[in-house]
């Protein structure tokens, strides 16, 4: 390690990926490269020799970025947005430089305890029972991913009921949810060992804008329980996946305590909004929860990865989770005065992941990232209501947060004709690189999603991106118009 090195390389690199963000506009947001595309432009060895950093960039220019699909656009609207902000990036700068690994406390004492501050913070931010906080027998920890914290606290929780009824009951233990959860709790289930079988993925559709419906989930406990079943681990949602659906966690709650369920709320992306006074409704009822996770990789300006997971009871996680070989032995482990975090995760290793979040937090400050999850609301209401205005589109489900659900109407009624027909759409705009989209199905239906929330969107990219996908509708239905058109007989006007 070369400290003069390292300060000319990285001037270098920090004034490139600046220039990057400065002309990040300039690239196809959508990758359009073929698959294998890069086998063909870099040698099949590793070289034997050193290159120049120059070497190197003017083949990230050249070679890689053909192959990057640029989730940093302010036109890049799909799936969910994935925020990197000037101050993420500082804290993840400071954390490789550092290059500490803080799975005990004696590894690196400040990253247990700057984890647990932040955590902290945002729990109060977020208004989050007292519970949550590391005071007491609850806490928070920096996982890397939505995944990885139901993973983990459904493994708490399934050892917390084998504790006490015994190893051979996991046949018996039984999962439930809406159809909207995220296929991450089935990933977990299924590392979990639970058996696929009892996993009861309940129905939710638009009678109630796909929220999951207690009754149903009441119904189903009953069944089970009639069945000699245990239920043990309820997942809730705050901002579905496909459309921001918020379940009524109050309810689903009072069904997992009579039942004693373990009750995770998946708020991975709409966790963040809630800091917001006028938000924090959504996750009313968080009180009845166990555990509750939100990425702060997603709308939090943190740059991937740093997925927020609290839990009231951090032995439940310690129980199930820790390994304490002789190699890892210290004196402040032993006389239990510290957290030691790799026992409330999956691996061993971790960085110094609060940094990042730490410097958000430091260097925006709350009022500040309240406005800017604000303004990312009223961009999605310019969007939703320009679809709205428009007769050969429909908006799908009501708005909540910054994702507007959309299609093109159907024509005479045919569902199955509108499906593709949005599909056509998706490639269309998509292939233009102008903008990037995603899409999902509610009832079958397909809809295409604009999930407003890259830190350099603005409201002419919003009104940009609403003129390309009109101009492409407008295409596909001309193209339909020409159809019945030549079915019919020759065109009354020329189209072109
Ligand atoms: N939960 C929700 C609601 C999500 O939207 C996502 C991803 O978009 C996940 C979970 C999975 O997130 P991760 O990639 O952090 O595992």
């Amino acid at each position: 390690m070369d400290s003069e090195q390292l300060r000319e390389y990285g001037h270098r690199m920090v004034d490139f990926i600046a220039d990057y963000y400065k002309t990040i506009e300039s690239f196809p947001v959508l990758s359009q490269v073929q698959p294998g595309y890069l086998h063909n432009l870099l040698p099949d060895t590793a070289p034997d020799h050193p290159e120049t950093v120059e070497q190197v960039l003017d083949d990230v220019k050249t070679k890689i970025f053909p192959g990057v699909t640029h989730w940093q656009s302010p036109n890049f609207f799909a799936y969910y947005p994935s925020n990197s902000s000037v101050a993420g990036f500082l804290g993840e700068m400071l954390s490789a430089g550092l290059g500490i690994v803080g799975f005990s406390w004696v590894t690196s004492p400040a990253a247990t305890e700057l984890e647990m501050i932040v955590l902290d913070w945002l729990a109060k931010l977020l208004n989050l029972p007292k519970q949550f906080l590391s005071k007491g027998k609850g806490g928070g920890v920096i996982q890397g991913s939505a995944s990885e914290a139901v993973l983990v606290v459904m493994i708490a929780a399934r050892d917390k009921v084998l504790r006490s009824i015994g190893k051979n009951a996991l046949g018996k233990l039984v999962v439930y949810s809406s159809d909207q959860t995220h296929s991450a709790l089935q990933k977990a289930c299924q590392i979990a060992g639970i058996h696929q079988e009892n996993c009861r993925v309940l129905e939710a559709d638009s009678s109630t804008n796909y929220a999951l419906r207690p009754e149903l989930l009441q119904e189903a406990v009953s069944r089970d329980l009639e069945a000699g079943l245990i239920p043990f681990f309820l997942c809730g949602n705050v901002g579905t996946t496909s459309s921001t659906a918020v379940d009524p966690l109050a309810a689903l709650g009072k069904i997992a305590k009579r039942n004693e369920m373990w009750f995770h709320v998946d708020a991975a992306y709409a966790g963040s909004a809630c800091i917001c006074p006028e938000y924090r409704q959504y996750i009313d009822g968080v009180e009845t929860a166990d555990s509750f996770n939100m990425n702060a990789h997603k709308w939090f300006l943190t740059n991937f990865d740093c997925s927020l997971l609290w839990v009231k009871d951090q032995y439940a996680l310690t129980e199930a989770l820790s390994a304490n070989p002789e190699f890892l032995k210290n004196k402040a482990s032993q006389a239990n005065l510290v957290v030691d975090y790799k026992d409330w995760q999956i691996p061993l290793g971790r960085r110094f992941r609060s940094l990042k979040i730490w410097m958000v937090l430091r260097l925006y400050g709350a009022e500040t990232l309240k406005n800017y999850i604000r303004n990312h609301i009223k961009l999605a209401k310019v969007f939703e209501q320009l679809v709205s205005q428009d007769p050969d589109f429909e908006v799908i489900t009501p708005r909540i947060f910054a994702l507007v659900c959309f299609r093109m109407v159907p024509v005479d009624n045919d569902e199955k004709k509108c499906n593709g027909r949005n599909l056509e759409l998706l490639e269309a705009v998509n292939s233009s690189g102008k903008l990037f989209i995603s899409h999902t199905a509610l009832s079958g239906r397909i809809v295409l999603r604009c999930a407003i929330g890259a830190p350099l969107t603005e409201e002419k990219h919003v009104k940009e991106t609403w003129k390309v996908i009109q101009e492409k509708a407008s295409y596909l239905l001309r193209k339909l118009d020409m159809k019945y058109v030549n079915f019919w007989g020759p065109p009354p006007i020329a189209i072109t």
